[in-house]
């Protein structure tokens, strides 16, 4: 039996082994499928961003993954430097794409999107990339250190940087908990950290690398409301003095946006503040009703 068993116990080590290598190679190979969907124009600069200047604008966007299937219909949105301009709208409706749009995972195939006046199909996708930082949903970590992990937000931190990032984004304490710290491994083969935990790393990196525009995807699971309020305030810092769009899944985090897009199918249906749009009595005013009502957030 013993001697069945070490085999048995070893291919399913083995197994393990194989198939979290094929997880990440999806991944990279994922990754890699987006890279190609856009590349820069010959002799391309890099976007010019002076402080204060970095007011992103879509103008007309129409945008589809698959000729067959528009997702977006001439979406214009202004988020004015410093500002932050939240998105709402049903599963689908095409929210995180225009995340995915901003930082160039695609280009779209009419109208435009520009950071501080230049299109960035004219500038090179590094640089559209240094300007923004995002929190995803969904943090994938990296199996290394949680040192690493958030010293990824800008290579060549020191120590006392990425400590400081984490301190902002409430993870130190937490990390010092752990048996070896910083030094801790995180991620698929190291230690498991919950959505709130990752994200808050995924803030860490961004306060790290401290770009002018952040995006900020707002989990969809559920936390806890004291982790809720404790990521909320942790993106307001981090959204200080930055331009942000803020997807949101929640109408909480919403109320003290400069303007809150309604989207529905690919359309931006209603637009304004918290106080204009429930004042309008549409969409948003029966979603906060539903959301006031069932005492959770239904956005
Ligand atoms: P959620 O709130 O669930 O995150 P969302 O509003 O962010 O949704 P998107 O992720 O922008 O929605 O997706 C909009 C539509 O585009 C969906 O119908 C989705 O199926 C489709 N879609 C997203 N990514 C791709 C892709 N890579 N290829 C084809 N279709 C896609």
């Amino acid at each position: 039996m013993i001697q069945l068993y070490i085999p048995l116990n070893f291919l399913g080590v083995l197994y393990r082994e194989i198939k979290q290598s094929l997880t990440d190679l999806d991944k990279m190979f994922a990754l890699m499928e987006r890279e190609r969907e856009v590349a820069d124009k010959p002799g391309a600069l890099a976007l010019a961003l002076g402080p204060g200047d970095a007011t992103v604008r879509f103008e007309h966007v129409t945008f589809a993954y698959e000729p067959a299937r528009v997702i977006l219909h001439d979406v214009s949105l202004e988020i004015p430097a410093g500002k932050t301009v939240a998105v709402v709208g049903p599963s689908g409706s095409g929210k995180s794409t225009l995340a995915r749009l901003l930082y160039r995972f695609y280009d779209v195939q009419q109208g435009r999107i520009s950071i501080a006046g230049q299109d960035i199909r004219e500038v090179t996708q590094a640089s559209v990339r240094r300007a923004i930082g995002i929190v995803p949903q969904d943090t994938v970590l990296f199996n290394d250190t949680v040192e690493y992990n958030i010293a990824y937000g800008r290579p060549g931190a020191s120590r006392a940087e990425v400590e400081e990032a984490a301190r902002a984004a409430r993870i130190h304490s937490f990390i010092e908990s752990t048996p070896r710290g910083y030094q801790t491994m995180v991620g698929e083969r190291g230690l498991k950290l919950s959505g709130g935990e990752k994200q808050r790393v995924a803030i860490a990196r961004t306060l790290l690398k401290d770009p002018p525009i952040l995006i900020f995807d707002e989990a969809t699971s559920a936390l806890d409301s004291a982790n809720e309020r404790a990521i909320q305030a942790e993106l307001k810092s981090a959204a200080q003095n930055k331009t942000t769009l803020l997807i949101a899944h929640r109408l909480s985090t919403v109320i003290d946006a400069h303007e809150i897009l309604v989207m529905d199918a690919g359309r931006i249906i209603e637009r304004g503040t918290h106080q204009q749009l429930l004042a309008r009595g549409g969409r948003y005013a029966q979603m906060w009703q539903l959301q006031q009502q069932s005492g959770e957030d239904a956005a």
